[in-house]
């Protein structure tokens, strides 16, 4: 009898402790989702806040590291949120860390901030006029990610603090996106190094995610400087070596490769230096290459070439050769666990309701632009989405394409990227038309669904450690099993925080009187005096 209790008992107390345990779970499966309704309903209410900030960083239009007023805009909201600013971090002055909370998790939120050369444009017309001839503009949408973030982990800080839920919050900028030249510097620098997940945003047309390879290609942008020997162009010609002969002969090499190289490859080329003037031998010249490919391998095996032919044409124009690399990105992989917590939440959230007025000016912009009947994937474009995209996996086979520098901290932690639709199908990209929608109720509507989708991720990640356990699991099992990250940026590589910064003088100036005042106006559009949506030209 006295056995049989023994051994009785400890089942006993097993079975109590197992059913307290899964009551626990229930309960706070229930509370989650109750916390989880209670953030949508507060970032419903947040539609004027993502607005002001949109409208705000739209104004800025500044280009990769030269991102000033933007940077100091957006500390100055998370400094008076209680947030801890860390400044010029991997040695980028507009680069910075902004910390809240303690303890595991510690989950990275990201989104770029730079603009576009040449793309400034008023937005809420239907049709083609810069804020300032010339200047930079948000072209990319690069204004409206942090934003989002911004009004996610705020109130997502707020339930934690009541509900004292553990956890740090990292904000961070990707600064100089268009460069692709400063995440694999906070990379090599460490401050991924504790971070146990990484959320990522991206303006799109469409609320999406995805796991695995995307398709995209990774890639180096180097610049390679040729010096030579000035001389009388008509006097003594025969004395002078010229750089710019070196560049052409580079350029002309480089093309005559491409048929030589696979169809997955993007590889592109501006003269940044091709001389003074005509009657002096050019005695320095700069040509600077985007060389993209789809695996790491093939990067590497062009940037190799590119070297080689460098030196070879420094070789037959007796000139001097030196190179930088001034950006880089790996190609992009996904996490799976969390691309999977992302979607479920895409799915309650859902997209935005779109009113009349943004679907006519939607229309009349992919009129404007002479947009494709369909996308690449054959769904048709008319008007602002209205279908949620699906939960893609890894692509089977791509055709190369565009690069985020993204994928560097998605080789080191476990990554996904938003995709939040605050723009409007069709467009050409980094252009001016993909600014025309980033400072109108397409924009901002889209930030608020955005922000509701990260901020119940969020949520879900804070209080079921499954998720982060999972995302590891898949990081380090199925991601860096047979691929391990090799980065194309050395112990000694400088950010390259001279880029753009003569530009940013000749147009900050100008743009700064168009900087959106919310004191003053409701809206950006209203600063401007438009009236959404502005279909036609006209004086008012
Ligand atoms: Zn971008």
């Amino acid at each position: 009898m006295l056995n049989l209790r023994l051994i009785l008992l400890p089942l006993f107390l097993c079975f109590i402790i197992h059913t307290q345990a899964q009551k626990q779970d229930s309960i706070s499966s229930q509370k989650v989702k109750a916390l989880k309704s209670e953030v949508l309903k507060a970032l419903e209410g947040k539609y004027k806040t993502a607005q002001e900030m949109v409208d705000m960083v739209f104004s800025f239009s500044e280009l990769g590291f030269q991102e000033v007023e933007t940077s100091r805009y957006l500390t100055g909201i998370l400094q008076k949120n209680g947030f801890t600013i860390e400044k010029g971090i991997g040695g980028i002055p507009t680069a910075w860390l902004a910390r809240w909370g303690n303890g595991k998790p510690v989950i990275a939120l990201g989104s770029d901030i730079d603009c576009i050369p040449k793309a400034s444009q008023k937005p809420g017309v239907a049709y083609k006029e810069p804020i300032v001839e010339g200047a930079p503009g948000h072209g990319e949408g690069h204004n409206s990610g942090l934003p989002l973030v911004i009004l996610s982990a705020i109130e997502v800080k707020r339930i934690m603090e009541r509900e004292k839920i553990p956890g740090t919050l990292i904000i961070w900028p990707g600064v100089a996106e268009e460069l692709v030249a400063s995440k694999a510097w906070y990379i090599r620098d460490g401050y991924f190094k504790n971070v146990d997940a990484c959320l990522f945003t991206h303006v799109a047309s469409n609320m999406a995610v995805s796991w695995g390879d995307p398709g995209s290609n990774g890639l180096v942008s180097v610049e390679f400087t040729f010096e030579g020997n000035s001389a009388h162009s008509a006097g003594q010609p025969w004395r002078g070596k010229s750089a710019l002969d070196a560049v052409e002969l580079m350029n002309v090499a480089w093309n005559y490769k491409r048929e030589h190289l696979k169809p997955s490859q993007r590889s592109h080329y501006v003269i940044t230096d091709g001389g003074d003037q005509p009657n002096v031998v050019p005695s320095k010249a700069s040509v600077w290459y985007y060389l993209r490919e789809r695996t790491y391998e093939d990067i590497k095996a062009m940037y190799d070439d590119a070297l080689l032919y460098a030196n070879s044409v420094a070789a037959m124009t007796g000139t001097k050769v030196s190179h930088k690399l001034l950006g880089t990105a790996w190609p992009q992989h996904f996490n799976k666990a969390i691309a999977e917590a992302v979607y479920q939440n895409i799915k309650t959230v859902g997209l935005p309701v779109w009113d009349s007025a943004d679907q006519q000016f939607a229309r009349a912009v992919q009129k404007l632009v002479n947009a494709p009947k369909t996308n690449q994937r054959g769904d048709s474009i008319n008007g602002l989405a209205l279908k949620l995209d699906t939960l893609r996996g890894p692509v089977q086979f791509s055709w190369g394409g565009g690069s985020d520098d993204i994928a560097d901290i998605a080789w080191n932690v476990p990554t996904v990227t938003l995709y939040y639709p605050s723009n409007i199908p069709g467009t050409p990209g980094h252009n001016w038309a993909d600014a025309i929608a980033m400072a109108t109720p397409i924009a901002h509507k889209g930030v608020v669904a955005g922000s509701k989708v990260l901020a119940a991720t969020l949520l879900d990640m804070l209080t079921d450690p499954k998720i982060i356990a999972k995302a590891w699991d898949y990081f380090r099992n199925v991601q860096t099993k047979d691929i391990k990250y090799i980065p194309f940026v050395q112990a000694d590589t400088p950010p390259a925080v001279h880029l753009n910064q003569k530009i940013m003088d000749e147009f900050r100036p100008q743009l700064k009187k168009f900087y959106y005042d919310p004191a003053k106006y409701r809206t950006y559009l209203e600063q401007l005096g438009i009236r959404y949506p502005q279909l036609e030209k006209k004086d008012f």
